[in-house]
């Protein structure tokens, strides 16, 4: 999405967790711990990628998407499908998102990354890039000032 920003990848943490697992140091009965309501929210509004789960290696995962911030008011925690995130990212000027994977096989899900989205992050990038050709041109017209008083 356009104005995705400041995102946060959480693929080391979950290489960490799933290595504890092979090495025995915790179980899949801690890691497959799927809420109904985040199951729910995965069947209603996530996602749904080609990437096999980690654990039972049989289903494919759900990306669900869990949105906060402010501007939300009462919407703020619940899950949204990514149209919906885009028309969001289109009117509103910033919330949060977090991608939570979920497998509605063994119930194994994990924080996949979170990043900042809305209209904030278009408008920021056009008035720097209006700053910095300002200031630039700003810099360039003192220069041919200065060499044309040099000149005299
Ligand atoms: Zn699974």
């Amino acid at each position: 999405m356009r104005t995705q920003r400041q995102v946060v990848d959480y693929s080391l943490r979950r290489r960490a967790l799933l290595r504890e697992l092979v090495a025995g140091r915790v179980g899949t009965y801690d890691l497959c711990d799927a809420s109904p309501y985040l199951k729910n929210a995965a069947r209603f509004h996530g996602e749904p990628t080609d990437q096999r789960c980690p654990i039972c290696r049989s289903e494919n995962l759900t990306h669900v998407h869990y949105i906060y911030g402010d501007e939300l008011k009462q919407s703020a925690g619940q899950a949204r499908t990514v149209a919906e995130l885009s028309m969001l990212a289109m009117t509103l000027r910033e919330f949060q998102v977090f991608v939570v994977e979920v497998c509605l096989g063994c119930d194994w899900n994990h924080l996949v990354e979170q990043y900042l989205l809305g209209r904030d992050g278009l408008t920021e990038s056009e008035a720097e890039h209006e700053a910095a050709g300002g200031v630039a041109a700003a810099a360039a017209g003192a220069n041919a000032q200065r060499r044309r008083e040099a000149q005299r």
